[in-house]
């Protein structure tokens, strides 16, 4: 059955390999069956307690059950014949025992899959560095073709191809009701919506840079083995739940409360659940997106235009010089985001220059058409009532 599902879900035929061994796990829950059998535990309600220790790198389940004083002696004789490990006898109340056993096949079925997962874990970290490694290596290439310094850069369409990634939402929804990981099927679809947008908006075909459109690629790449690592992991992680219920349906014990609680405390990670898109996905945002700054979080709060000339009030709040100027012409002393006075004693002093000269770097084109409008805007307020500023041809009488 999850053989038929890696094929089925495009799966690569050696990570198949490495897969939860679903068939031979099963096999080994009839051993354990065979077991609680030839010791005379068959019926449910022998079972008091069931526990599952890791004691070094074993994995020790310990079974406790309850016998009557007749049925003790020839229990303990069976296990004793079948050399089991670990007993212990309490009598519990007139005519009843408790015995404390390990059992070999059990003790062998949780041992087999904890070594599984940490094989997957293991795979999985692999996976990862690898793709943080892609990562890195997109961040130098991008930042080749896409740099501000660089002639004919390809910035804005990195930028522009960068903001539809953001929006598409490809791993992680933010704006539905169910917000959180998305299932891998809707990150295929969201990358394909993805990779139409930038077709359709033009923007590979506009590359000055040969590099961009590798890069392009390569990113696209990236995605891809992102969902499939995490559709690997899910896939696991439902063949390690599902093997654990049929252990439970077949021995009557309670292993799918035990396992993944000794699974929490041994990995780092939630091994059982694909983590991998959490954690990439924001290496992919501080090292990746992040390399080409976005407009939105450089727009003055008043007049949602590029904030240049930048000024930051005494409150650590920034306007573009525009704005500031206009508050300060209606006397409002009150910074409009935190409402300290500071508006009023700000001056030349209070122009944030890093910021400046960041601005021109990275967003050359709003800049200029932000001092084309200021530029507009007093000459209007100096000479509007005579001329229209927007007909240059008029001359001033
Ligand atoms: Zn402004
Ligand atoms: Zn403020």
């Amino acid at each position: 059955m999850l053989e038929q599902t890696l094929q089925e879900e495009w799966v690569p035929e050696e990570w198949a390999k490495k897969a939860i061994q679903y068939k031979a796990l099963k096999k080994r829950i009839n051993r354990v069956v065979e077991e609680l059998e030839s010791i005379g535990i068959k019926r449910e309600d022998m079972v008091l307690m069931y526990d599952i220790e890791r004691v070094q790198h074993q994995l020790v389940p310990r079974l406790t059950v309850r016998t009557t004083l007749e049925m003790e002696d020839l229990v303990l004789t069976k296990i004793e014949e079948l050399g089991y490990s670990f007993t212990e006898v309490q009598e519990a109340e007139a005519g009843v025992c408790l015995l404390t056993v390990s059992l070999h096949q059990d003790a062998l079925f949780f041992q087999t899959l904890y070594e599984e997962l940490e094989e997957l874990s293991r795979f999985r970290d692999e996976r990862e560095k690898e793709i943080v490694a892609t990562v890195e290596s997109l961040a130098a290439e991008i930042g080749k073709v896409g740099g501000p310094s660089r002639r004919k850069s390809d910035m804005y369409l990195w930028r522009e191809i960068f903001q539809l990634y953001i929006e598409s939402e490809v791993f992680f929804s933010t704006r539905e009701r169910s917000a959180g990981r998305v299932d891998v099927e809707v990150s295929r679809q969201r990358m394909g919506e993805f990779v139409a947008h930038v077709n359709s908006a033009g923007l590979q075909k506009r590359f000055h840079h040969r590099g961009s459109l590798a890069a392009f690629g390569a990113f696209q790449e990236m995605n891809m083995q992102i969902m499939k690592v995490a559709n690997y992991q899910t896939i696991n992680g439902i063949a390690v739940h599902k093997i654990l219920k049929k252990f439970d349906k077949q021995t009557s014990l309670n292993s799918s409360i035990l396992f993944p609680d000794i699974l929490q405390k041994s990995f780092e990670t939630n091994i059982l659940n694909s983590t991998v898109c959490k954690d990439v996905c924001s290496v992919i945002a501080q090292r990746l997106l992040n390399i080409i700054p976005q407009l939105e979080d450089y727009t003055c709060p008043i007049c949602c235009s590029v904030a240049f000339k930048p000024i930051r009030l005494d409150c650590g709040h920034l306007f573009c010089v525009r704005c500031l100027v206009k508050l300060q012409r209606k006397d409002e002393d009150k910074c409009p985001l935190c409402r300290q006075a500071v508006v009023l004693h700000a001056d030349e002093r209070n122009l944030d220059y890093a910021r400046m000269e960041y601005l021109k770097l990275y967003f050359p084109r709003e800049v200029k058409e932000k001092q084309t409008e200021n530029e507009r805007e007093i000459f209007k307020e100096q000479y509007g009532h005579i001329v229209d500023p927007d007909k240059p041809t008029c001359t001033i009488v």
